[in-house]
């Protein structure tokens, strides 16, 4: 308990404002630190996995003060929108700048925050518009005026270009720190996804302060997810039986699931609604043809998505996949047991269904951070969880060179941008290649969460217990429960041995 009587009083303050605001009983782990040294005014760098509520740290504070305005850099018009409108539903008195803000819209709010004392407490904007000498100079008045309390950076990732999200505006924001001084305003970066060289550009550039800057992060692996790979055999460019023999693969596996959940549930198994699942796919073609596929069997029902299904369709099919009701079959048809989702990419920003319990990966992502995002998209409501990835070494080759080629056609983006992607893709290659270490410990190891344990963040409490088993994940990984033999064992059918000789001479 704390007896410091300030310190009583702001906590105080800050659950009235979380409950009568915001509407919520009670803060996630951790947030209440995260808040408290916003509002203390230290730097702030939050790194944290989507279902954290990492943006509540900057609203609250902003809130909770009734007066000064609290800029936020926001890179999406669809995350500046969903969060605006969510604001204003809860009375707070919130603006927005973007290329849909009309003229008379701009103007009310250009003098609403140049009258000395603005009523709007968040002014969320593009990093285009912060570019702008327009804006900048409005900005200096109202800082001049003592009322520019916090500029908060969302997705601030975007600003390195070792991310995988670049966007050259987000490098011009080093601007706010050399500009907004005496007295200094401080800055908030938030993140759910950066590696080591990602988070230093971010500190460098917005040139967050060392002395003065509180870290925090939540772990990059998914204690509740269990990790695994699974190694395609080389069919020598027979894609028919490749395909066959992964379908089945993935069949079997779903069908262990089921045999699972019916010995533990009995005869209520059929009360409950399918379990949801997505299936990442490469393209728009293959989704189509995969959920099909799928369907075809008894025990599944599967819709494709990805961004050339109609808009409508598309809200539909999320909407379908998200009620949790049992599906009443057909008649003489039996209830599917699986909903799965068979995505592009495209799928994914701002969908928010807590209770998927698999995601799979029909060929290996393209990047470490987009497979972190989108294997986290299962489990959200901290229940078992899996992440499956199909690995082998045509597609491994046929990814590199897409990147090659890509990266060819965008040479705006500048060699680094290359570098960035194979570097990134290479991660992937050695999560999915190593047979000697736990996955959860390799995601850990590629997004640098011991070097930011060793720099002072901070992370949940619940999560910093040590595991007092003999695995590092509790068994939670193909690697801690089958071992090395045993992995080692699966990866031979995917190369001869002399290309294996060859390949995993890094990983063993
Ligand atoms: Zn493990």
């Amino acid at each position: 308990m704390d007896r410091n009587p300030a310190v009583t009083r702001q906590t105080a303050n800050m659950r009235w404002v979380l409950k009568h605001t915001f509407k919520k009983n009670d803060f996630r782990p951790l947030q209440r630190e995260v808040i408290s040294s916003v509002i203390e005014g230290h730097d702030v760098f939050l790194q944290a996995c989507t279902s954290f509520g990492k943006s509540l740290c900057y609203q609250l504070p902003a809130v909770l003060k009734d007066w000064g305005l609290t800029v936020v850099v926001c890179p999406l018009l669809s995350l500046m929108t969903d969060q605006v409108n969510t604001l204003k539903a809860l009375g707070v008195a919130v603006a927005t700048i973007n290329s849909n803000t009309t003229h008379d819209e701009r103007q009310r709010v250009f003098e609403d925050m140049l009258c000395g004392h603005p009523s709007t407490r968040l002014l969320y904007v593009t990093p285009e518009l912060c570019q702008t000498d327009n804006f900048r100079r409005r900005l200096l008045i109202v800082h001049k005026q003592g009322q520019l309390i916090r500029v908060a950076i969302d997705e601030a990732h975007c600003i390195s270009e070792w991310g995988h999200d670049f966007r050259p505006a987000y490098k011009e924001l080093g601007w706010f720190r050399r500009n907004l001084v005496d007295p200094t305003v401080p800055i908030t970066a938030l993140t759910a996804t950066a590696t080591p060289r990602v988070r230093s550009d971010m500190i460098n550039i917005l040139g967050l302060d060392l002395e003065n800057l509180r870290l925090f992060n939540t772990p990059s692996d998914r204690p509740n997810i269990h990790y695994e790979v699974r190694y395609l055999a080389d069919f020598a460019g027979d894609s028919d039986s490749a395909e066959d023999s992964q379908l089945q693969n993935l069949l079997r596996w779903l069908k262990g699931i089921r045999t699972r959940r019916e010995a533990r549930l009995g005869s209520r198994v059929t009360l409950l609604p399918p379990m949801s699942g997505i299936v990442y796919v490469g393209t728009r073609a293959m989704a189509e043809h995969l959920a099909s596929r799928l369907s075809s069997d008894e025990m599944v029902m599967a819709v494709a998505y990805h961004a050339g299904v109609e808009a409508t369709k598309r809200a539909h099919i999320q909407s379908t996949w998200k009620s949790s009701r049992p599906v009443q079959p057909a008649d003489g048809e039996r209830t599917p047991v699986f909903s799965i989702i068979v995505a592009t990419n495209a799928f994914g920003m701002g969908i928010d269904n807590p209770d998927v319990r698999f995601v799979v990966h029909w060929t290996p992502p393209r990047s470490f951070e987009s497979f972190v995002q989108e294997s986290g998209r299962a489990g959200r409501d901290g229940r078992a969880a899996a992440s499956l990835v199909y690995y082998g070494i045509q597609e491994r080759n046929f990814i590199e060179t897409m990147i090659y080629r890509d990266t060819e056609s965008h040479r705006a983006n500048g060699p680094e941008n290359r570098e960035a992607k194979l570097e990134s893709f290479g991660k992937v290659i050695r999560y999915c290649e190593s047979i000697r270490r736990c996955r959860h410990e390799l995601i850990k190891e590629f997004f640098g969460d011991f070097e930011l344990e060793e720099m002072g963040s901070q992370l949940p409490a619940r999560e910093a217990v040590s595991v007092t088993s003999s695995s590092p994940c509790d068994f939670a990984c193909d690697f801690c429960k089958e071992g090395r033999a045993g992995l080692a064992k699966r990866r031979e059918k995917m190369a001869s041995e002399t290309q294996m000789a060859l390949l995993y001479a890094d990983f063993d």
